[in-house]
Protein backbone atom coordinates (compact mmCIF):
# COMPACT_ATOMS: atom_id res chain seq x y z
CA UNK A 1 0.00 0.00 0.00
CA UNK A 2 1.28 3.31 -1.16
CA UNK A 3 0.53 6.20 1.53
CA UNK A 4 -1.92 7.92 -0.43
CA UNK A 5 -2.72 11.68 1.01
CA UNK A 6 0.16 14.45 -0.32
CA UNK A 7 0.35 17.84 0.27
CA UNK A 8 -2.31 20.17 -0.85
CA UNK A 9 -0.84 21.37 -4.21
CA UNK A 10 -3.39 24.10 -5.03
CA UNK A 11 -3.69 26.04 -2.20
CA UNK A 12 -7.92 25.92 -1.79
CA UNK A 13 -9.82 24.67 1.70
CA UNK A 14 -10.53 20.85 2.50
CA UNK A 15 -14.42 19.92 1.30
CA UNK A 16 -15.18 18.34 4.87
CA UNK A 17 -18.25 17.14 3.05
CA UNK A 18 -19.86 14.11 1.77
CA UNK A 19 -18.95 15.36 -1.91
CA UNK A 20 -17.96 16.86 -4.12
CA UNK A 21 -14.74 16.87 -1.99
CA UNK A 22 -11.06 17.22 -1.84
CA UNK A 23 -9.82 15.00 -4.74
CA UNK A 24 -6.13 14.12 -4.94
CA UNK A 25 -3.87 16.62 -7.73
CA UNK A 26 -3.43 13.03 -10.08
CA UNK A 27 -7.05 13.33 -10.51
CA UNK A 28 -7.56 16.87 -11.21
CA UNK A 29 -4.17 16.85 -13.70
CA UNK A 30 -5.56 13.73 -15.64
CA UNK A 31 -8.45 16.31 -17.26
CA UNK A 32 -5.94 18.41 -18.73
CA UNK A 33 -6.70 16.83 -22.31
CA UNK A 34 -10.07 16.44 -24.59
CA UNK A 35 -11.26 13.24 -25.89
CA UNK A 36 -13.78 11.98 -28.50
CA UNK A 37 -16.21 10.47 -27.22
CA UNK A 38 -16.76 8.58 -29.83
CA UNK A 39 -13.18 7.66 -30.61
CA UNK A 40 -11.36 4.12 -29.44
CA UNK A 41 -9.13 5.86 -26.65
CA UNK A 42 -12.72 6.79 -24.92
CA UNK A 43 -14.64 3.89 -25.59
CA UNK A 44 -11.41 1.83 -24.18
CA UNK A 45 -11.73 3.95 -20.89
CA UNK A 46 -15.62 3.55 -20.16
CA UNK A 47 -14.67 -0.36 -20.85
CA UNK A 48 -12.01 -0.18 -18.05
CA UNK A 49 -14.35 2.09 -15.58
CA UNK A 50 -16.90 -0.41 -15.93
CA UNK A 51 -14.90 -3.83 -15.23
CA UNK A 52 -13.21 -1.90 -12.32
CA UNK A 53 -16.30 -0.99 -10.44
CA UNK A 54 -17.68 -4.46 -11.30
CA UNK A 55 -14.68 -5.86 -10.13
CA UNK A 56 -15.11 -4.12 -7.01
CA UNK A 57 -17.95 -6.48 -5.42
CA UNK A 58 -15.80 -9.39 -5.62
CA UNK A 59 -16.14 -12.96 -6.83
CA UNK A 60 -19.89 -12.30 -6.98
CA UNK A 61 -19.91 -9.70 -9.13
CA UNK A 62 -19.25 -11.66 -12.24
CA UNK A 63 -23.33 -11.50 -11.91
CA UNK A 64 -23.32 -7.91 -12.41
CA UNK A 65 -22.96 -5.02 -14.79
CA UNK A 66 -21.91 -1.64 -14.41
CA UNK A 67 -24.21 1.45 -16.16
CA UNK A 68 -22.41 4.94 -16.01
CA UNK A 69 -25.36 7.21 -16.59
CA UNK A 70 -24.27 11.59 -16.74
CA UNK A 71 -25.34 13.47 -14.24
CA UNK A 72 -25.26 13.67 -10.31
CA UNK A 73 -26.21 10.85 -8.38
CA UNK A 74 -29.87 11.68 -7.88
CA UNK A 75 -29.66 11.47 -11.58
CA UNK A 76 -28.53 7.77 -11.04
CA UNK A 77 -30.81 6.96 -8.60
CA UNK A 78 -33.83 8.34 -10.62
CA UNK A 79 -32.51 5.65 -13.25
CA UNK A 80 -32.00 3.13 -11.63
CA UNK A 81 -36.06 3.43 -10.12
CA UNK A 82 -37.43 4.07 -12.99
CA UNK A 83 -35.78 1.27 -15.09
CA UNK A 84 -36.24 -1.69 -12.64
CA UNK A 85 -39.45 -0.78 -11.05
CA UNK A 86 -41.88 -1.89 -13.25
CA UNK A 87 -45.18 0.72 -13.76
CA UNK A 88 -47.47 -1.88 -12.12
CA UNK A 89 -44.50 -2.52 -9.29
CA UNK A 90 -44.89 -1.51 -5.23
CA UNK A 91 -41.60 -0.50 -3.92
CA UNK A 92 -40.98 -0.41 -0.07
CA UNK A 93 -38.86 2.80 0.67
CA UNK A 94 -36.92 2.30 3.87
CA UNK A 95 -35.99 6.15 5.03
CA UNK A 96 -34.38 8.03 8.15
CA UNK A 97 -33.04 10.91 6.10
CA UNK A 98 -32.68 12.95 3.22
CA UNK A 99 -32.03 10.66 1.01
CA UNK A 100 -34.64 8.08 1.81
CA UNK A 101 -37.29 10.86 1.37
CA UNK A 102 -35.51 12.15 -1.54
CA UNK A 103 -36.02 7.87 -3.29
CA UNK A 104 -39.47 8.33 -2.11
CA UNK A 105 -40.43 11.63 -4.05
CA UNK A 106 -38.85 10.01 -7.04
CA UNK A 107 -41.15 7.49 -7.25
CA UNK A 108 -43.97 9.74 -6.75
CA UNK A 109 -42.56 11.66 -10.02
CA UNK A 110 -42.33 8.33 -11.56
CA UNK A 111 -45.77 7.45 -11.13
CA UNK A 112 -44.50 4.36 -9.28
CA UNK A 113 -46.52 2.98 -6.24
CA UNK A 114 -44.14 2.88 -2.99
CA UNK A 115 -44.66 2.69 0.57
CA UNK A 116 -42.68 4.47 2.81
CA UNK A 117 -41.50 3.16 5.92
CA UNK A 118 -39.90 6.47 8.08
CA UNK A 119 -37.80 6.41 11.17
CA UNK A 120 -37.23 9.66 11.20
CA UNK A 121 -33.54 11.38 11.60
CA UNK A 122 -31.77 9.19 14.45
CA UNK A 123 -32.74 5.53 14.10
CA UNK A 124 -32.19 2.78 11.35
CA UNK A 125 -34.82 0.65 9.61
CA UNK A 126 -33.97 -2.66 11.10
CA UNK A 127 -34.54 -6.47 9.59
CA UNK A 128 -37.80 -7.71 11.66
CA UNK A 129 -39.52 -4.26 10.38
CA UNK A 130 -38.79 -4.93 7.01
CA UNK A 131 -39.69 -8.67 7.21
CA UNK A 132 -43.50 -7.24 9.14
CA UNK A 133 -44.35 -4.87 6.35
CA UNK A 134 -43.57 -7.49 4.08
CA UNK A 135 -45.76 -10.34 5.44
CA UNK A 136 -48.18 -7.76 5.35
CA UNK A 137 -48.24 -6.25 1.87
CA UNK A 138 -47.77 -9.14 -0.55
CA UNK A 139 -48.04 -7.22 -3.44
CA UNK A 140 -44.89 -5.25 -2.49
CA UNK A 141 -42.14 -6.27 -5.44
CA UNK A 142 -39.12 -4.14 -4.16
CA UNK A 143 -37.57 -2.75 -1.31
CA UNK A 144 -35.54 0.62 -1.82
CA UNK A 145 -32.85 1.02 1.27
CA UNK A 146 -30.20 3.93 2.10
CA UNK A 147 -26.51 1.86 2.92
CA UNK A 148 -25.31 5.19 4.33
CA UNK A 149 -27.94 7.51 4.82
CA UNK A 150 -25.83 10.92 4.49
CA UNK A 151 -27.56 13.24 5.56
CA UNK A 152 -27.04 12.38 9.86
CA UNK A 153 -24.21 9.96 8.85
CA UNK A 154 -25.79 6.13 10.10
CA UNK A 155 -24.57 3.69 8.39
CA UNK A 156 -27.98 1.63 8.06
CA UNK A 157 -27.80 -2.13 8.76
CA UNK A 158 -27.71 -3.55 5.02
CA UNK A 159 -26.99 -6.95 6.02
CA UNK A 160 -30.03 -7.75 8.03
CA UNK A 161 -32.30 -5.44 5.84
CA UNK A 162 -30.90 -7.94 2.77
CA UNK A 163 -31.37 -11.28 4.57
CA UNK A 164 -35.26 -9.92 5.16
CA UNK A 165 -36.12 -8.88 1.72
CA UNK A 166 -34.32 -11.81 -0.12
CA UNK A 167 -36.40 -14.08 2.95
CA UNK A 168 -39.86 -12.57 1.32
CA UNK A 169 -38.79 -12.87 -1.92
CA UNK A 170 -38.53 -9.34 -2.76
CA UNK A 171 -35.78 -7.53 -4.98
CA UNK A 172 -33.53 -5.25 -3.25
CA UNK A 173 -32.46 -1.28 -4.09
CA UNK A 174 -29.72 0.15 -2.37
CA UNK A 175 -28.36 3.96 -2.47
CA UNK A 176 -25.11 3.09 -1.62
CA UNK A 177 -23.99 6.67 -2.92
CA UNK A 178 -22.10 7.42 -0.31
CA UNK A 179 -20.41 3.93 1.18
CA UNK A 180 -19.42 2.33 -2.05
CA UNK A 181 -15.74 2.19 -2.45
CA UNK A 182 -15.14 2.01 1.53
CA UNK A 183 -18.04 -0.04 2.67
CA UNK A 184 -17.71 -3.83 1.70
CA UNK A 185 -21.06 -5.26 -0.31
CA UNK A 186 -20.44 -8.59 -1.21
CA UNK A 187 -22.99 -9.43 -3.17
CA UNK A 188 -22.10 -13.17 -2.11
CA UNK A 189 -23.97 -12.36 1.57
CA UNK A 190 -26.07 -9.15 0.66
CA UNK A 191 -28.70 -10.26 -2.03
CA UNK A 192 -29.25 -7.30 -3.84
CA UNK A 193 -30.70 -6.37 -8.04
CA UNK A 194 -28.82 -3.17 -8.15
CA UNK A 195 -26.61 -0.08 -6.03
CA UNK A 196 -26.22 2.74 -7.81
CA UNK A 197 -23.00 5.48 -6.49
CA UNK A 198 -21.80 8.77 -8.09
CA UNK A 199 -17.69 9.54 -8.77
CA UNK A 200 -17.91 12.31 -6.37
CA UNK A 201 -17.49 10.01 -2.99
CA UNK A 202 -15.94 7.45 -1.50
CA UNK A 203 -13.66 6.89 -4.99
CA UNK A 204 -12.77 10.59 -4.65
CA UNK A 205 -13.59 11.58 -8.65
CA UNK A 206 -15.15 14.77 -9.89
CA UNK A 207 -18.79 15.64 -10.50
CA UNK A 208 -20.20 14.13 -13.54
CA UNK A 209 -21.94 11.25 -13.26
CA UNK A 210 -23.25 8.00 -11.53
CA UNK A 211 -23.27 4.53 -12.00
CA UNK A 212 -25.04 1.61 -11.42
CA UNK A 213 -23.88 -1.84 -10.32
CA UNK A 214 -26.99 -4.38 -11.40
CA UNK A 215 -27.47 -8.29 -12.22
CA UNK A 216 -27.45 -9.10 -15.76
CA UNK A 217 -30.63 -10.77 -15.63
CA UNK A 218 -32.36 -7.55 -13.85
CA UNK A 219 -31.04 -5.31 -16.92
CA UNK A 220 -32.16 -7.48 -19.48
CA UNK A 221 -35.36 -7.61 -18.09
CA UNK A 222 -35.91 -3.81 -17.84
CA UNK A 223 -36.57 -2.97 -21.26
CA UNK A 224 -39.62 -1.12 -21.64
CA UNK A 225 -39.74 0.27 -18.10
CA UNK A 226 -38.28 3.22 -18.49
CA UNK A 227 -40.70 6.60 -18.18
CA UNK A 228 -37.55 8.61 -19.39
CA UNK A 229 -35.59 8.56 -23.04
CA UNK A 230 -32.21 9.93 -21.36
CA UNK A 231 -32.26 8.02 -17.66
CA UNK A 232 -33.26 4.56 -19.58
CA UNK A 233 -30.59 2.21 -17.79
CA UNK A 234 -31.46 -0.59 -20.12
CA UNK A 235 -31.03 1.37 -22.98
CA UNK A 236 -27.71 3.23 -22.04
CA UNK A 237 -26.28 -0.85 -21.39
CA UNK A 238 -27.98 -1.83 -24.56
CA UNK A 239 -26.30 0.51 -26.46
CA UNK A 240 -23.14 0.97 -24.53
CA UNK A 241 -22.71 -3.39 -25.07
CA UNK A 242 -23.47 -2.79 -28.59
CA UNK A 243 -21.12 0.13 -29.52
CA UNK A 244 -18.77 0.98 -26.66
CA UNK A 245 -20.18 4.04 -26.16
CA UNK A 246 -22.39 5.93 -24.04
CA UNK A 247 -25.85 7.02 -25.67
CA UNK A 248 -25.40 10.82 -24.87
CA UNK A 249 -22.29 13.01 -24.42
CA UNK A 250 -20.60 11.29 -22.03
CA UNK A 251 -18.41 13.78 -19.33
CA UNK A 252 -15.23 12.45 -20.55
CA UNK A 253 -13.32 14.55 -18.31
CA UNK A 254 -14.57 13.59 -15.28
CA UNK A 255 -14.61 9.65 -16.91
CA UNK A 256 -10.66 10.71 -17.34
CA UNK A 257 -10.23 11.99 -13.58
CA UNK A 258 -12.66 9.20 -12.28
CA UNK A 259 -9.88 6.34 -13.94
CA UNK A 260 -6.98 7.99 -11.90
CA UNK A 261 -9.32 7.90 -9.03
CA UNK A 262 -9.75 4.16 -9.50
CA UNK A 263 -5.97 3.22 -9.88
CA UNK A 264 -5.61 5.43 -6.34
CA UNK A 265 -8.32 3.49 -5.12
CA UNK A 266 -6.40 0.23 -5.93
CA UNK A 267 -3.46 1.68 -5.07
CA UNK A 268 -4.43 2.31 -1.68
CA UNK A 269 -6.02 -1.24 -0.97
CA UNK A 270 -8.95 -0.92 -2.55
CA UNK A 271 -11.94 -0.90 -0.82
CA UNK A 272 -10.15 -2.46 2.76
CA UNK A 273 -8.02 0.21 2.47
CA UNK A 274 -9.94 3.30 1.78
CA UNK A 275 -12.63 2.39 4.66
CA UNK A 276 -9.61 1.95 7.44
CA UNK A 277 -8.21 5.19 6.50
CA UNK A 278 -11.63 6.89 6.85
CA UNK A 279 -12.39 5.30 9.74
CA UNK A 280 -9.02 6.06 11.31
CA UNK A 281 -10.41 9.39 10.55
CA UNK A 282 -13.82 9.49 12.43
CA UNK A 283 -11.76 7.79 15.39
CA UNK A 284 -9.60 10.83 15.66
CA UNK A 285 -11.78 13.18 14.72
CA UNK A 286 -15.15 12.61 17.32
CA UNK A 287 -12.96 12.12 20.78
CA UNK A 288 -11.47 15.35 19.35
CA UNK A 289 -14.84 16.98 18.82
CA UNK A 290 -16.04 15.22 22.19
CA UNK A 291 -13.39 16.81 24.10
CA UNK A 292 -14.32 20.29 23.21
CA UNK A 293 -17.66 18.99 24.20
CA UNK A 294 -19.53 18.09 21.29
CA UNK A 295 -21.72 15.50 21.27
CA UNK A 296 -22.81 13.48 18.13
CA UNK A 297 -26.43 13.15 16.55
CA UNK A 298 -25.66 9.36 16.59
CA UNK A 299 -25.26 6.62 19.43
CA UNK A 300 -21.71 4.99 18.80
CA UNK A 301 -22.53 1.96 16.91
CA UNK A 302 -24.38 3.83 14.10
CA UNK A 303 -21.38 6.38 13.33
CA UNK A 304 -20.26 5.79 9.88
CA UNK A 305 -16.62 5.90 8.51
CA UNK A 306 -18.10 8.93 5.88
CA UNK A 307 -19.08 11.77 7.27
CA UNK A 308 -20.66 12.49 11.05
CA UNK A 309 -23.19 14.43 12.32
CA UNK A 310 -22.63 16.79 15.68
CA UNK A 311 -25.24 18.87 17.28
CA UNK A 312 -24.90 22.62 17.25
CA UNK A 313 -23.90 24.11 20.88
CA UNK A 314 -26.61 25.74 23.13
CA UNK A 315 -24.43 28.41 24.10
CA UNK A 316 -26.08 31.68 22.88
CA UNK A 317 -22.69 32.87 21.78
CA UNK A 318 -23.03 29.86 18.72
CA UNK A 319 -23.68 30.75 15.32
CA UNK A 320 -22.95 28.80 12.11
CA UNK A 321 -23.15 31.61 9.95
CA UNK A 322 -20.07 32.50 11.92
CA UNK A 323 -18.57 29.24 12.91
CA UNK A 324 -18.89 28.55 9.19
CA UNK A 325 -16.57 31.61 8.27
CA UNK A 326 -14.51 30.62 11.15
CA UNK A 327 -13.17 27.14 9.86
CA UNK A 328 -12.89 28.57 6.14
CA UNK A 329 -10.45 31.14 6.97
CA UNK A 330 -8.48 28.23 8.37
CA UNK A 331 -9.07 26.06 5.37
CA UNK A 332 -12.12 23.69 6.21
CA UNK A 333 -15.38 24.29 4.26
CA UNK A 334 -17.74 22.29 6.63
CA UNK A 335 -20.85 21.32 5.82
CA UNK A 336 -24.95 22.60 7.52
CA UNK A 337 -26.89 19.68 8.77
CA UNK A 338 -29.87 18.43 7.43
CA UNK A 339 -32.12 17.05 10.52
CA UNK A 340 -35.60 18.17 10.73
CA UNK A 341 -35.90 18.76 14.61
CA UNK A 342 -32.42 20.19 15.85
CA UNK A 343 -29.87 22.40 14.79
CA UNK A 344 -26.70 20.59 13.84
CA UNK A 345 -23.66 20.39 11.37
CA UNK A 346 -21.73 17.78 9.41
CA UNK A 347 -18.23 17.37 9.11
CA UNK A 348 -17.56 14.62 6.25
CA UNK A 349 -14.13 12.70 6.45
CA UNK A 350 -13.92 11.19 3.32
CA UNK A 351 -11.88 12.91 0.39
CA UNK A 352 -8.28 13.67 0.38
CA UNK A 353 -7.53 13.78 4.39
CA UNK A 354 -6.13 11.76 6.92
CA UNK A 355 -6.04 11.65 10.98
CA UNK A 356 -3.36 14.42 10.84
CA UNK A 357 -5.73 16.58 9.32
CA UNK A 358 -8.55 15.85 11.37
CA UNK A 359 -6.18 16.48 14.85
CA UNK A 360 -5.59 20.27 12.72
CA UNK A 361 -10.25 20.42 12.12
CA UNK A 362 -9.86 19.65 15.92
CA UNK A 363 -7.89 22.89 16.37
CA UNK A 364 -9.58 24.51 13.81
CA UNK A 365 -12.75 24.59 15.57
CA UNK A 366 -11.55 25.07 19.28
CA UNK A 367 -10.25 28.47 17.87
CA UNK A 368 -13.56 29.42 16.06
CA UNK A 369 -15.25 28.46 19.71
CA UNK A 370 -13.17 30.75 21.16
CA UNK A 371 -13.28 33.66 18.30
CA UNK A 372 -16.72 33.41 19.17
CA UNK A 373 -16.98 34.02 22.60
CA UNK A 374 -18.39 29.87 23.39
CA UNK A 375 -17.74 29.32 26.48
CA UNK A 376 -19.13 25.34 26.01
CA UNK A 377 -19.75 22.92 22.99
CA UNK A 378 -22.27 20.97 24.85
CA UNK A 379 -25.61 20.72 23.14
CA UNK A 380 -29.03 21.57 24.54
CA UNK A 381 -30.30 19.23 26.79
CA UNK A 382 -33.39 18.97 24.61
CA UNK A 383 -30.99 17.31 22.02
CA UNK A 384 -29.79 14.97 24.15
CA UNK A 385 -32.85 13.78 26.14
CA UNK A 386 -35.04 13.38 22.75
CA UNK A 387 -32.01 10.92 21.49
CA UNK A 388 -31.93 8.95 24.83
CA UNK A 389 -35.68 8.70 24.24
CA UNK A 390 -35.58 7.42 21.12
CA UNK A 391 -32.81 5.06 21.65
CA UNK A 392 -34.70 3.27 24.38
C1 LIG B 1 -24.78 12.19 -2.45
C2 LIG B 1 -25.93 11.28 -2.27
C3 LIG B 1 -26.93 11.16 -3.27
C4 LIG B 1 -26.92 11.93 -4.56
O1 LIG B 1 -26.88 13.30 -4.40
P1 LIG B 1 -26.50 14.24 -5.63
O2 LIG B 1 -26.48 15.59 -5.00
O3 LIG B 1 -27.53 14.12 -6.67
O4 LIG B 1 -25.16 13.80 -6.14
C5 LIG B 1 -27.93 10.21 -3.08
N1 LIG B 1 -27.96 9.46 -1.96
C6 LIG B 1 -27.05 9.55 -1.00
C7 LIG B 1 -27.15 8.66 0.19
C8 LIG B 1 -26.00 10.48 -1.11
O5 LIG B 1 -25.07 10.57 -0.15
Amino acid sequence: MSDPIEPPRLGEPYLLTPGPLTTAYATKAAMLRDWGSWDGDFRAMTAEMRARLTAMLGAGGEAYDCVPMQGSGTFAVEAMLGSFVPPGGHALVLANGAYGQRAARALSYLGRRHTLLDKGDYLPPRGVEVSEILSENQDITHVVAIHCETSSGILNPLGEIAEAVARAGRRLLIDAMSSFGAVPIDPEEIRFEALVSSANKCIEGVPGFGFVLARKETLEAAAGNSHSLSLDLHAQWAYMEATGQWRFTPPTHAVAAFLEALRLHEAEGGVTGRGARYAENRDVLVPGMRALGFETLLAERWLSPIITTFFCPADPAFSFARFYEAMKARGFIIYPGKLTEVDSFRLGHIGQVDAQMMRDVVRAVREALEEMGVASAAPPESAMRERARLEA
